[in-house]
Parts: C-alpha cells; sequence; structure tokens
C-alpha cells in the first residue's frame, strides 16, 4: 500500500510510522543518529563570498588601478625600484583591506548565528530549547503564540490555534490550525490544517506537533530561494561616508592636476611629477573610511552584545545615539519578573501569605492568625484555580556552580519553568497543599483558551467526577464583567454592583502598593453547555476572589532612568497592567515628574490623535493599553519630532516594534515574531541594556567622528603642502613614496585605533543629537579644514627653512624632503590624540586608549626605521636627520596643537562669559 500523505494520517499511525512515543520524545542519542543520517534542519544559504574573492576584490578598487598604472608607466620608463615598491606597497594595503573586510563580515555573521532561532523540544521526556537546525524527524515540538514554526509539523494537539502562512501561501490572514486527521489526498497548502509549515508563524493559542519534515524537504525548503531575505546591513551614515568618499575623489583628483601642472610649469620634470601627482591622488582620498566605519559599527556591536543587547540591523546602531524617548514594557523589563503572592482577598477576607520566592513553603493568615486551608472552602476554591487555569511549572533543580561553591555543599533550588504570574499562582498553591500534581488525578484538562495581552485572562475547560468546570483567571476589571456571581462567605450569590463595587475597591488597594492583581472565577459547565469558544465558557461564571503579588523593580533601573533623564532622553511606560499598579512602580523608578500624566488604554482610546499629539510629551505611564494602542503612541511621539525606541514581546507587538525607529525585542521572553521584527534584543530582557545599547551607540558614532577628523585633517594637510610648493615655484617637499607611506602607515593604523576608544565621560550628559545631522556638525567640519591648512603649513615651513640653509644642493633637497616627511608624520602623530577629544589633547589621558598608543609608537618606530636603516633611504629617498633637524620637526609638528588648544582655551572663556550674562538653562533636556 502507498504511504498516506501526513494529513491524512491519524495520531496512532504518525506515532507508529516515526516511531516515537509523544509523552517522552526521542532520547538524546535517538535524536544525534537521525541528525547524522538526515543532516542539519537548515535552508541552503545564499553564496558567501570567499575569502580569494574579497582579497581580489581589494585590486578593483579605482585608486588600485591607477597605482597599477603607475607601476606599469614607472617599469616600461625602467625605473625598476620604483615600480618594485609601489607594487609592494599596492599588496599591503591589499591585505589590510582584506583584512579590515573579513573582520567585518565575519563579524556581522557572527551577528546573526547570534539571533538564530530556537525549538521547544521533548526530549528524553523533558521539555528542552534546542537551535532549530539540530531538530529532526519524529521530535515533538512545542508551540506558543509568537513562535517562528521550526519544521514542518503535524499537529497533535491545538488549543484556539492560528498560523500566518503568507510566507508560503500569500495568505496574509491567518488560518485555523487543527490535530485531526483530513482524509483528502491531494490538498492544497492552505488547506492542510494540521500541518504546521517550517517559516510560518503561530499568531495565536498553543499547540504540539510532530516534526515530519526537516530542512530542505520542507514546503518551504522548496521555495528556499525566495525567503533568502537579508537585511540591510548598510547604516545611512555608511551611505553617506559612500557618497563623500565620491565626492572627495573627484576634488582630490582636481586639486592634483592643478599641482602637476603647476609643477610642469615651473620647471619640474614630467615623469617626476606624474608619480607625485599619483602618489598623490592615493594618499587624499580616504580609500579606507568604508572599512575602518564598518570596523567601528562591527566591534561597537560586540561591545554591544557583551553588554547584553544584539544588535539584528546595523542601521539600529546609529539610530540608538539619536534616540529621545524610551517606551518601555514594564512587567520584566523595569520589574524582575519574579512574581510572589503575598495578599489574597476572598469576598471581603483580607489575608496575608509568607515565604519568598519560588520555595513552595509558607503560610496564609487572617489578623495575623494562619488559617487552616483544608476546612476553608473558599481559599480552596481559589487555590484550585489557580493551579489548574495554569501551565507553569515549579521544580527542584541542582543549584548552579557559584551557589553551590559558596556553601561547599551541593544544593538544590526552585526554578519556574513557564509564566512568572502563573508560576506565582502555582507556588501559592503548592504553599498551601492544593499543589498541580496533586490536582492532576482528580481534574483532566479538556480545553485551554490561552492567554494573551488583548484578552488579557486565560480559561481552562477540566473534567472530574462530578462533571466540568470552566477556571478563569485575568485582570480584575475585566473579569468582572464577565461573573454574574460571587462567592462570599462560603457560598454562591449574585455579583451585585455594591459587592462588585467592594471587589474593586480591593483591588484597586492592592494596586496602589505597586501589587500585580490577579482575578479568580469558575463555572460548573452542565452536560448541555457548549464550550467550542471563549464566547461559550467564559460568561456567567462566578468571581472568587483577587491574588496580589509583587514583582519588584530591578535594582538597576532607577539609576538607569536617572542617566537616560541626564541624556535628555524621556523614559515612558507602556504596560497591559492596572493603572495604579503602573503609576505606583513608575514612582519608585523615578519616571514620573512632578504634572507627569498616566493614562488608560480606555482613556487613549476616546482621543483622537490632534488630542493626543497635544499631550503626549506629558504622558509617562500608559496602563492597561493593547498593543495596537503602542502604534499610536510611537505615531504620535514621532509626529512631535521623536526618535523612538519601544520594547515589546508579543505576537501583536510585532507591528509597534516594526514602526519604533529602534524596536527592541526581549531576549528571554519575547516571541519569534516580536524578535524577528526588531532591530535590537536584549538577551536579558533588561530596562539597562537599553541604556547600555544607547550610550554604545552614542559612542561609536563618536569614534567615527574622531577618525573621520584625523583622516581628512591628515588628506587635507598632504595635499596643502603639496599645493603650496607647486605654487610657489618650490622643488617637491615629499617624494611620491614618502606620500604612499604616510597614506599606508600614518593614517591607516591610527585611525583603528580610534575606531575603538573609549567614550568620553559626558557622552550621557548631552541631548541626543537629531537624526538629520551631519556627520561635520559641532564644528567637525572647521577642526578638519583648520587643522589640515595648519600642518600643510608647518611642513611646508619646516621644508622651506631646511632648503633655505642650502638651495639649489641635491643633497640639501632630500634633507629638506626628509624633514618635511618627518614633520608630517609627527604632525599628524600629535593630532591623533588631539581627535579623542571635541574639547583639547590635555582633556583626556593620552595613555587610555592603548591601542592607540600602540599604533602610534608603530608609526614612529616605522618612520625611524625608514630614516636610519640603510636598505631603505635609497627607497625612500631619505637622509639620516640631526638634532637640529628633530627640533624644527618637533616645534613645526607641535604648533598645530598649540595654536588649536590656545584657540579652544579662548572660545570655551567667551562661551563662559555668554553663558553667565545669561539665566542658566540645563543643557540636559529633562522633559
Ligand atoms: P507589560 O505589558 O508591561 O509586560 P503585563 O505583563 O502586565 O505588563 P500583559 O502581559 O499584557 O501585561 O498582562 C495584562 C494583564 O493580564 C495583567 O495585568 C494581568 O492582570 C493579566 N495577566 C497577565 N498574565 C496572565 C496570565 N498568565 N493569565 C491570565 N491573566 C494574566
Amino acid at each position: 500500500m502507498e504511504q498516506k500523505n501526513w494529513h491524512q494520517m491519524g495520531t496512532s499511525e504518525l506515532i507508529d510510522m516515526l516511531s516515537i512515543s509523544p509523552e517522552k520524545g526521542l532520547t538524546a542519542s535517538e535524536a544525534a543518529q537521525r541528525l547524522e543520517e538526515h543532516g542539519r534542519n537548515e535552508l541552503s544559504e545564499g553564496k558567501r563570498v570567499s575569502p580569494i574573492i574579497l582579497f581580489l576584490n581589494q585590486f578593483k578598487d579605482f585608486m588600485v588601478l591607477v597605482l597599477m598604472g603607475a607601476t606599469l608607466i614607472s617599469g616600461l620608463l625602467g625605473e625598476y625600484l620604483d615600480a618594485i615598491t609601489i607594487i609592494a606597497i599596492i599588496v599591503i594595503n591589499a591585505v589590510l583591506g582584506f583584512v579590515q573586510e573579513f573582520r567585518a563580515e565575519r563579524s556581522l555573521s557572527a551577528l546573526k548565528e547570534l539571533s538564530a532561532p530556537t525549538a521547544k523540544v521533548m526530549r528524553g521526556s523533558e521539555w528542552v530549547t534546542i537551535p532549530a537546525k539540530e531538530l529532526v524527524v519524529g521530535d515533538i515540538v512545542g508551540l506558543e503564540s509568537g513562535d517562528r514554526i521550526p519544521a514542518d509539523l503535524r499537529l497533535i494537539e491545538a488549543n484556539s490555534c492560528y498560523a500566518e502562512e503568507s510566507a508560503l501561501t500569500g495568505e496574509s490572514v491567518p488560518v485555523g490550525k487543527h490535530a485531526g486527521a483530513i482524509d483528502d489526498e491531494d490538498l492544497p497548502l492552505g488547506d492542510q490544517r494540521n500541518i504546521g509549515f517550517m517559516g510560518t508563524m503561530l499568531t495565536r493559542g498553543t499547540a504540539k506537533g510532530v516534526v515530519v519534515r526537516t530542512g530542505m524537504n520542507t514546503e518551504m525548503g522548496k521555495i528556499a530561494d525566495l525567503i533568502q531575505q537579508t537585511e540591510s546591513m548598510e547604516t545611512p551614515l555608511q551611505h553617506r561616508l559612500e557618497q563623500l568618499g565620491k565626492l572627495l575623489i573627484i576634488v582630490a583628483i582636481g586639486l592634483t592636476i592643478m599641482v602637476v601642472v603647476a609643477g610642469i610649469l615651473h620647471g619640474q620634470p614630467p615623469y617626476g611629477m606624474f608619480l607625485a601627482g599619483v602618489s598623490l591622488a592615493v594618499a587624499a582620498i580616504p580609500e579606507g573610511l568604508p572599512a575602518i566605519v564598518t570596523i567601528a559599527l562591527a566591534l561597537g556591536v560586540q561591545r554591544m552584545i557583551k553588554r547584553k543587547a544584539i544588535v539584528r540591523k546595523l542601521p539600529s546602531v546609529e539610530t540608538l545615539g539619536c534616540a529621545s524617548v524610551i517606551c518601555s514594557d514594564k512587567t520584566g523589563t523595569l520589574t524582575q519578573n519574579k512574581m510572589t503572592v503575598t495578599h489574597v482577598w476572598l469576598g471581603g477576607r483580607q489575608l496575608e501569605v509568607s515565604g519568598e520566592g519560588y520555595e513552595p513553603v509558607g503560610s496564609i493568615f487572617e489578623d495575623g492568625k494562619a488559617i487552616d486551608v483544608k476546612h476553608d472552602l473558599s481559599v480552596k476554591r481559589l487555590l484550585q484555580i489557580g493551579a489548574l487555569c495554569n501551565n507553569a511549572q515549579v521544580v527542584k533543580v541542582e543549584a548552579e556552580e557559584p551557589k553551590r561553591r559558596k556553601s561547599k555543599e551541593p544544593q538544590e533550588e526552585w526554578v519556574l519553568k513557564g509564566d512568572p504570574t502563573e508560576g506565582a499562582l502555582a507556588v501559592l498553591a503548592a504553599k498551601l497543599g492544593s499543589s498541580a500534581k496533586s490536582l492532576e488525578m482528580l481534574y483532566k484538562r479538556e480545553q485551554e483558551f490561552p492567554f494573551d495581552s488583548e484578552r488579557k485572562r486565560m480559561s481552562v475547560v477540566v473534567s472530574h467526577q462530578g462533571g466540568r468546570l470552566v477556571c478563569t483567571k485575568g485582570a480584575p476589571d475585566l473579569l468582572m464583567e464577565l461573573c454574574n456571581y460571587v462567592l462570599w462567605d462560603g457560598k454562591v450569590v449574585p455579583f451585585t454592583q455594591t459587592l462588585k463595587r467592594k471587589c474593586a475597591d480591593a483591588g484597586e488597594a492592592m494596586a496602589q502598593s505597586a501589587l500585580r492583581v490577579l482575578g479568580l472565577a469558575y463555572r460548573d459547565l452542565r452536560t448541555t453547555d457548549k464550550c467550542d469558544s471563549e464566547q461559550d465558557v467564559e460568561n456567567q461564571l462566578v468571581f472568587v476572589g483577587l491574588t496580589g503579588m509583587i514583582d519588584p523593580p530591578r535594582r538597576e533601573v532607577k539609576d538607569a532612568i536617572a542617566t537616560c533623564r541626564r541624556a535628555g532622553i524621556k523614559t515612558v511606560m507602556i504596560t497591559g497592567d492596572h493603572q495604579l499598579t503602573a503609576e505606583a512602580i513608575a514612582g519608585q523608578l523615578g519616571i514620573m515628574p512632578r504634572g507627569g500624566i498616566a493614562m488608560s488604554g480606555k482613556q487613549l482610546e476616546a482621543m483622537n490623535d490632534d488630542q493626543l499629539d497635544r499631550l503626549v510629551d506629558n504622558i509617562y505611564v500608559y496602563a492597561r493599553v493593547s498593543p495596537e494602542h503602542k502604534l499610536r503612541i510611537i505615531k504620535s511621539l514621532q509626529r512631535q519630532g521623536h526618535v523612538v525606541a519601544m520594547t515589546g514581546d508579543g505576537v501583536n507587538d510585532a507591528p509597534a516594534i516594526k514602526a519604533a525607529d529602534i524596536g527592541i525585542a526581549m531576549g528571554i521572553t519575547g516571541t519569534d515574531v516580536s524578535k524577528e521584527a526588531s532591530a535590537l534584543v536584549l538577551s536579558d530582557d533588561n530596562f539597562s541594556t537599553i541604556v547600555a545599547a544607547i550610550e554604545e551607540g552614542r559612542g561609536i558614532y563618536e569614534n567615527i567622528r574622531k577618525f573621520i577628523r584625523y583622516l581628512l585633517a591628515s588628506n587635507v594637510g598632504e595635499i596643502l603642502v603639496m599645493f603650496l610648493a607647486m605654487m610657489a615655484g618650490l622643488p617637491l617637499p615629499l617624494v611620491p613614496i614618502q606620500i604612499l607611506w604616510v597614506n599606508l602607515v600614518t593614517d591607516g593604523l591610527p585611525a583603528m585605533a580610534l575606531g575603538v576608544d573609549q567614550a568620553e565621560k559626558d557622552l550621557m550628559q548631552h541631548k541626543p543629537r537629531t537624526s538629520k545631522e551631519s556627520i561635520f556638525a559641532r564644528r567637525l567640519g572647521w577642526k578638519i579644514i583648520s587643522r589640515g591648512i595648519l600642518i600643510g603649513v608647518c611642513t611646508l615651513g619646516a621644508f622651506w627653512i631646511t632648503l633655505m640653509e642650502a638651495p639649489g644642493s641635491a643633497d640639501h633637497l632630500m634633507k629638506a624632503q626628509t624633514v618635511a616627511f618627518a614633520t608630517l608624520v609627527m604632525a599628524q602623530l600629535i593630532h591623533v590624540f588631539d581627535c579623542r577629544s571635541s574639547r583639547s589633547i590635555f582633556h583626556r589621558n593620552p595613555l587610555q586608549n592603548k591601542y592607540l598608543v600602540l599604533a602610534v609608537l608603530s608609526s614612529l618606530l616605522l618612520m625611524l626605521g625608514v630614516l636610519y636603516i640603510e636598505a631603505l633611504q635609497p627607497i625612500f629617498k631619505t637622509v639620516p636627520l640631526g638634532f637640529r633637524e628633530w627640533c624644527l620637526v618637533f616645534v613645526a609638528a607641535g604648533i598645530p596643537t598649540f595654536l588649536m588648544g590656545i584657540g579652544s582655551v579662548m572660545s570655551r572663556s567667551n562661551k563662559n562669559k555668554t553663558q553667565s550674562k545669561t539665566p542658566y538653562r540645563p543643557q540636559t533636556a529633562a522633559r
């Protein structure tokens, strides 16, 4: 008999066919064997550029081609030494370029690895999370709303399950999924409702499925080429710099032609001028700029990873430095997401619960006295609902290494598997003798209507000996609307307005003390009652009580928020939680300033966009919001000119994450959907990590400005010294090979070291820059030009002074050229320390950046080598310099820094004078 299609098979057939057990899953060794036999669950990757091609690409550069042309001409004219040296320089240049690009590419692909998908799978009777590429046929996979389906799965369980399959079928509306067999041989993919296809998304519900196809055998594998979408890895700044590079090529070539023509007109030999022109053009064009920018970005991104922020889209690194508002979730991001129930309210009774963390040890007290739960039906019912309407588990495991080492004894600890809110209820039940395990024998779950942040509740239908029961838990204000009865003094009575008011008051009192409040309700179902949908079961409920749980703020967040305020960045809390809880926590964290507004989702809905725009700058807390409200908030903030960073974790948060200037997803609790929409993933879900990432983003941008300042000022200096000399009818101040040397050694190494420079201390005390700011803003353009002119003039001055000692002597010309060469190198090596600070060279410890110190020392040593190693002297046309010449070199090289230093002190004192006349206005925008 021919094998049936997977969708036609019933569960038992499927299990036989794949020889698996749905309860135990595969063992590790079975899985390893299958992986060995059938290969990884991966779609074949697009072609990668091989290192050889990358190396050869270096020779495609326009300037390298010009240099090669020059080599050819030198060879033809019989100038073999020149030709060989130029070839050597071309090769070294290519090697450097290759190393830079190779590193940049490798760090970018390492980034992609980091955000690789994972899957929750049953292995050896336990749920474990593994890299999705290690899945094999026969694995049992667990799915939750927001998960990307990691392989083709035949579903064996599906609860209110919908999948978005547009990547495969083009149908953008999510389709319902179920676990039953479908007896139709030729079913189009869109109708295979019991199959979860690789690469599609579960947008609602929960499911379990067996892997039936992996990797290139999946339906997605068949159209793999279509989904090889690569994210743009070029940032706007890189793009702008590329444009700038093109402009600089034209300017440099124009100036070079002028230098060459002027030289020839003043009687210089044409061949010498040709070589000088080519070298000058090569030196004047900052061809290394794009690669150094990529390296600065890539290394910055590596630093961010160390600080737990994973960048998914490189352009966001730049945007991070411009962020002016951070909209953050509360639970888990601002708070620890370690919930413990401390208060219970039951039909007018106030109870308190003892015990800490997830350890199920504690008691429940009324008026200070412990109560006996066994004889308290109301408490028992509340615990029962909390335990049954629950997917979390609290288990005992061996403590992690550091904890054990402290006490030397092997220790055990309780850890949570699942949602912390549910974990808190599971612990509460276990503390008081109603653990899920003890209820398992009596109650069997039949249906689940999962929690989502839109509904803000969850329900299950369970069957027991006496019938069936609905258990519901959720946000109390919304849950109460579904309840017609209340359990009061052990009796079920109508939920009158008076009782509802009492209940709401109790909830608000808990919320005001920063507790997260959950309501619990139930209903006994009759045999005739339908329970196909949420609407069928979530009505006519009996309200049982409230639980209040603490979720302490993360310790480091308060400081991070203060840092943001100093840095002109506003923090806004957006939460699904109750307004009073949100306000209380915002107060504790210092989010809400005097006069700040807290707004609920309902109030937000009642406003039109204009009204919101008028208020939005003053709103610091949004509570009880749904994910679609987030989009409105972002748009409104953006209309006010803000650059918005927004966090999210759920599947419905994806549109807001996409719309934000910097979409941020949670690494631990976030869904795959939210991660894929995001630009940044926080691997620790922590708000302070966002602030760290912003700090890095600002630092990276400033470092890029630092080496642009250095490189361009050096280039201006190099061109100018040649240009002025030719205009003045002087001989060439630098020979071509010296120009190429300066370009390669003195420019390249220190510039790279500036790319990894430490940030200045006051980095987080400025307002964010605007996203439209030019890279040359804040006087950078002026600094580049003025410094370039000073370097050029001083180098020429040193050349001229030496030349005038014995004009007309060829030997003396060589000495003057060596002095010019040494002055140019020294002036640049001093300038590089200037570039580290927006103020002056004395503002920072010059030895702080050890890469820079190393780069400068090696440039210096190499220069001394060129001057004093006899074998190199004829190649580089140098002579050893004496004490007098060195004094001249140092004075000429030091003048630019000295003059710029005086200039900066004067402009600062002028600024201070004008500031002291105007009333004080803080620099930072504490909105
Ligand atoms: P944030 O949006 O800041 O992460 P949050 O976790 O409170 O905050 P949601 O997860 O959308 O936001 O939860 C909203 C409300 O839904 C909560 O205040 C709580 O009352 C209720 N709730 C949360 N988790 C569950 C759950 N597992 N089952 C039932 N109701 C829940």
